[in-house]
């Protein structure tokens, strides 16, 4: 850790660590009536208060300590959201233990091979995973003991895992009567892995105070803007990067919680909204998919739901317009990655965007956004000057922040950081307003006859024409220009759209050697654990594709 001078006059303040179970007092303490309601993967649904998620947190503390959970020991969940896995956001993290959220889409060799990498004291699991945990179970070395998040009648009558405990049982047989210790606000609080489409996963090491940070920072107005009088729904997984801080920002504004457990799918989650309420939401465009489809096609307008983030990849214009335009729900386009917990940048537009035209507002909004305070970001060219925010250069985009990693957990990767900035393999432009926007990861931009074609521009214009459901470009091997786009697509149900008029489509909207060179049409995209579409595996299907140019 870095140290710096200290003034010979010093501030005269108190000095109390940002610690995660800070929030969960204050939370308990100011906001105790707030309300959490949860869809249980046992079917039925759930529904207690901030005081009383503090009340078993205390005693899940307990629980963890009786165990012999030390501070810093790893301890895994595998669990949808839901008020057990927020009671253990708190619990682990507020003893001084990290908590270490596994992705459950992930390859059942991924997950052991993240567990024995965390060296998992406890693994606490949905009961939706009992077979997968059946399955790597033995494989988990570090592992004492698994608990299932559920009650006595729920636990299997025969399981092959050697050490199974219930959840329940645990909680009722301790006490409340527990105080958060203190302790250094640099102490790890939870762990991330990121979701490694090249090579292993690699862990994201967060401290208390980089969360509670990031939970002030995410929070604020032209960030997330959640308050007390939001109903607060994320629909992006407690494992992607810890719902992108929900669980610690929706807390500490007072906002009631919705959590949808396991069910994501359209009409589950549109029922949720209308039912308890929901003012704002967040998650990747895939999820926004199926919900979208089906409030159109059941021609359903939503009652409260008036704002949501999204993130992860691009959100395509035309959702962004169909969400607007026909839902009445506001839009902001976030970025960021597992390394920056995640919040990067947020697109939300200034006073003085206020008299522009809905097309130049529109524009605006597309962008992945402003820097949150907290966050500072640059793109440089490949010998690392730093370029232009002229909205048109691009370059790597780089990042630093009290809430980015500085190394890998495990120092895994070696030294990251490049003169202090993390450097986040996207390429990007930033505007002179400092709204940045994304082109393209630099492994999947495609280099043609040693210019740049960004795929996701080619992507949302794709996605633009009413007949695409979905849309991916790839780089092809070319033998005059090295690589040439190739666009990929999934139809709407029902609908047609040939090459020829798909190729007309992009006329006039991008430079001419940005065309793609070819369509091909296929039935579904390859998506990754975090709803991203895995084009790693896409280039691997179409390499040998033959272009009609080549
Ligand atoms: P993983 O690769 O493990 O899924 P993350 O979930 O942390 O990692 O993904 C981070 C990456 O996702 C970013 O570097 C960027 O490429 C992409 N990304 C995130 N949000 C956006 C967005 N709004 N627009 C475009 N790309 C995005």
């Amino acid at each position: 850790m870095t140290s710096y001078p200290m003034s010979p006059v010093m501030g005269q303040m108190m000095s109390q660590p940002l610690l995660v179970s800070t929030i969960i007092d204050y939370a308990a303490r100011h906001f105790g009536s707030s309300e959490i309601v949860s869809r249980r993967v046992e079917g039925d649904m759930h529904r207690y208060t901030y005081r009383d998620l503090n009340q078993r947190a205390r005693r899940m503390a307990n629980v963890l300590t009786g165990l012999g959970v030390q501070m810093g020991d790893r301890v895994a969940t595998l669990a949808w959201n839901g008020y057990r896995h927020m009671e253990l956001y708190y619990a682990v993290s507020g003893s001084g233990a990290v908590l270490h959220t596994m992705n459950p889409r992930l390859h059942p060799e991924q997950i052991a091979y993240i567990a024995n990498h965390a060296e998992d004291q406890y693994l606490f699991f949905d009961l939706t995973f009992l077979p997968l945990i059946e399955a790597v179970a033995a494989h988990c070395k570090t592992v004492k003991a698994f608990v299932l998040m559920s009650d006595r009648e729920h636990m299997p009558k025969e399981t092959r895992i050697a050490n199974l405990l219930c959840y329940e049982d645990l909680v009722a047989s301790s006490s409340d009567d527990y105080s958060w210790p203190q302790f250094d606000e640099n102490s790890a609080a939870s762990l991330c892995y990121t979701s490694g489409t090249t090579g292993n996963p690699k862990g994201a090491l967060y401290s208390h105070r980089s969360t509670v940070l990031h939970a002030y920072g995410s929070a604020l107005p032209n960030a997330l803007n959640v308050s007390a009088a939001d109903t607060v729904l994320p629909v992006v997984p407690m494992f992607h990067v810890n719902a992108w801080g929900l669980p610690y920002s929706v807390l500490l504004s007072g906002a009631k919680m919705v959590y949808p457990g396991a069910a994501l799918d359209g009409k589950s989650l549109y029922e949720l909204f209308e039912a308890e309420g929901v003012t704002f939401s967040a998650g990747v465009p895939t999820v926004w998919l199926g919900l979208i489809n089906h409030a159109l096609q059941n021609d359903l307008k939503f009652s409260t739901f008036r704002r949501t983030v999204i993130g992860g990849s691009a959100c395509p214009p035309a959702m962004m317009d169909t969400l607007i335009d026909k839902l009445d729900v506001q839009v902001i386009h976030a970025w960021g990655m597992t390394e920056m917990s995640p919040l990067g940048t947020t697109g939300t537009l200034q006073g003085k965007h206020k008299l522009l035209p809905k097309e130049e507002q529109r524009k605006i909004l597309q962008k992945q956004g402003h820097a949150v305070f907290g966050v500072d970001m640059k793109i440089v060219d490949d010998d690392g000057k730093e370029l232009a925010w002229d909205g048109k250069t691009y370059g790597h985009l780089l990042v630093k922040g009290p809430w980015i990693i500085s190394s890998y957990f495990r120092n895994e990767g070696g030294d990251v950081l490049q003169d202090g900035w993390f450097p986040t393999g996207d390429v990007a432009t930033i505007d002179a307003d400092g709204y940045m926007q994304i082109t393209d990861r630099s492994k999947d931009v495609i280099k043609s006859g040693g210019e740049w074609i960004g795929t996701i521009d080619l992507e949302n214009i794709a996605m633009a024409h009413p007949a695409v459901l979905q849309a991916a470009c790839i780089g092809v091997a070319h033998p005059k220009w090295d690589e040439r786009p190739l666009l990929l697509v999934v139809k709407r149900p029902g609908q047609e759209v040939g090459r020829e008029e798909l190729l007309k489509f992009f006329e006039g909207k991008i430079a001419k050697f940005w065309m793609p060179d070819d369509v091909a049409f296929i039935d579904a995209l390859p998506m990754g654990a975090t709803g991203k579409i895995q084009k790693n595996k896409l280039r691997e299907q179409f390499r040998d594709h033959k272009l009609p140019t080549a």
